[in-house]
This record gives structure tokens, C-alpha cells and sequence, in this order.
């Protein structure tokens, strides 16, 4: 498998753990500089290490949805360029803007990712890489909305939760209903169930149409 530059496997108590290298955010074990990034309290974590092509690399313009206390996209900014970091609650809001302190290309932003107008003034145009982990309804219409953010050849790496679109429905039949929504829009390149990290979630990677 083959890791983003600035994304590495590093020694920890005797076991190789992904890690990139930053100031520790959330208490996570740190050596030499490099930061355990644990792939069950991150979806992004878990998508690298199932192996999917994110189209993280180092130097990346980012743009990150649901990035609640900062815990996956301090990682992110960690590799990359321009991270902005939109969540809509403001007490996780708060522990994100002490991240950013620490990290000049980390742009923390209050506002729904399901009114992308709100912050379209700030975020720039033709970014690279969308990731979305907002536990919300309707994950693959936020996806669709954002589209206007990513260059042509840009990547999606997208987590859904199936509960968060319907509790009652099979995961399975939550997911096909996400895909073919996206699809008006994206072309698919991955999915990945994200078991046994996360349970009842699809990764997908994929690209504007
Ligand atoms: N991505 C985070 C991480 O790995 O560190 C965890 C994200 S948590 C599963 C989902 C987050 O999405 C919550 O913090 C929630 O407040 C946020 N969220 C849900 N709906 C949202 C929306 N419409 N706009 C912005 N954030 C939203």
C-alpha cells in the first residue's frame, strides 16, 4: 500500500501505527515529532488504512466538512496546504480554533456545510481535496453542493453513515441511494465499507463529472 508523502507507519510500544508529523492535539501518543493518527477515532485514519487513494499528499488545498474538535484535520493540515475547516457547532468550534493557533494553514470556519454560499467568499476556488464527515442527512447533496470547491481533477474522499440518513433502512440500501445521488455528479472511483474501524460506513472516493 502505498501512504502519502507526510503520512508514514511509525513505531509505537512495538507497533507500526500511521502518524504525521505536527504539534499533539488530543493527547494522542507522539514520537520524535510524529503523531499517532488511530484509524478507529478518525474515518479519514481508517480510509488510509484500508488503503483507498485519497489524493492526500503533502502541499494538498483542502477543504474539510464536519471537522468537529479537529482530531482528523489537524492531520490533514498536517500534510497539506490550506486546510479549511467548516463545522456548525460552536463548542467543538471552540477546541478547533486552539488547534489552528498551532497551525497557521488551518483555517477554522463556523457555518453548515449545507449552505456552502455562507462560506464561499472565504474558501478558495479549485481545491484538490473535499473530505466530509458530517453526521448529518442528506451526506451525499452536501457533497454535491461543495462540488463547486474542488478543481476538475480533484478527489471526494466521503464518509456516510448510514444511520445519520435513515435508522430503520439496511446500510446497504442507504448506501446505494447515497451513490446514485452522487452520481449526478461525481464519478465514483472507490468505496470501502469502514469495518472494523467504524461500523455502518462507506468510504467513497471520487471525482467531478
Ligand atoms: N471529522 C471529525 C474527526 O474525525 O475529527 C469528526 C466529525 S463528527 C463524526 C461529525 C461532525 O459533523 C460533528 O461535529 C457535527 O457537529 C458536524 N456536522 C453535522 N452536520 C453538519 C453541517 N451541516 N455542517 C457542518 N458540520 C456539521
Amino acid at each position: 500500500m502505498s501512504l502519502p508523502n507526510g503520512v508514514r507507519y511509525v513505531e509505537f510500544d512495538g507497533d507500526e501505527r500511521l502518524a504525521t508529523r505536527g504539534e499533539r492535539v488530543y493527547g494522542e501518543p507522539v514520537v520524535d515529532g510524529w503523531r499517532r493518527w488511530e484509524p478507529h477515532r478518525s474515518k479519514l485514519g481508517a480510509i488510509l488504512e484500508l488503503g483507498l487513494e485519497t489524493g492526500l499528499e503533502e502541499g494538498v488545498r483542502a477543504l474539510y466538512l464536519g471537522a468537529a474538535s479537529g482530531t482528523t484535520v489537524s492531520h490533514v493540515a498536517d500534510v497539506g496546504g490550506p486546510t479549511y475547516a467548516v463545522e456548525f457547532a460552536p463548542r467543538p468550534v471552540r477546541d478547533l480554533l486552539s488547534v489552528a493557533e498551532r497551525r497557521p494553514n488551518l483555517i477554522p470556519l463556523l457555518a453548515d456545510a449545507r449552505m456552502p454560499e455562507r462560506y464561499a467568499h472565504v474558501v478558495e476556488a479549485d481545491l484538490d481535496l473535499l473530505v466530509q464527515d458530517v453526521a448529518t442527512r442528506g451526506q451525499a447533496d452536501v457533497a454535491l453542493s461543495n462540488r463547486r470547491f474542488l478543481a476538475r481533477d480533484g478527489r471526494l474522499v466521503l464518509a456516510i453513515k448510514a444511520r445519520s440518513e435513515d435508522v430503520t433502512a439496511a446500510p446497504e440500501e442507504v448506501f446505494e441511494r447515497s451513490l446514485d445521488r452522487l452520481e449526478s455528479g461525481y464519478e465514483i472511483l472507490e468505496t470501502a465499507r469502514l469495518e472494523p474501524y467504524h461500523a455502518d460506513h462507506l468510504a467513497v472516493v471520487a471525482t467531478p463529472r
